[in-house]
């Protein structure tokens, strides 16, 4: 995997295909299918990543990802998007993070 670093600190990976497409962020690295050119120039998506690496630094792995997993899990029942009420991508900006749109259009937000 080819993998640079942002000028946040964050370390972007870029992968041919991730399950469930886009990114995700393990850590301090954020897998993507997108190019490292994209990627790099996008300061509104770095920091909404960085945001999630502080994230899982603060609660742990093992108990980051089960809180993550459960407020996704719950978003999903309510909302049908595993991002528009996940707690996790809502501290880290729906804007930043892209769902913004897709999400006003869930949520039926004007
Ligand atoms: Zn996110």
């Amino acid at each position: 995997m080819m993998c640079r670093l942002a000028k946040n600190g964050l370390i972007v990976c870029q992968s041919q295909s991730i399950p469930g497409g886009g990114g995700t962020t393990f850590g301090d690295v954020f897998v993507t299918t997108e190019s490292f050119v994209r990627v790099m120039s996008d300061n509104d998506l770095l920091s909404h990543e960085m945001r999630h690496s502080e994230r899982w630094a603060g609660w742990g792995p093992v108990e980051f990802a089960g809180a993550y997993g459960l407020s996704a899990w719950w978003s999903s029942a309510i909302s049908g998007s595993y991002a528009c009420l996940n707690y996790f991508e809502i501290d880290a900006g729906l804007h930043e993070g892209k769902y913004d749109y897709s999400c006003a259009k869930t949520l039926e937000i004007g």
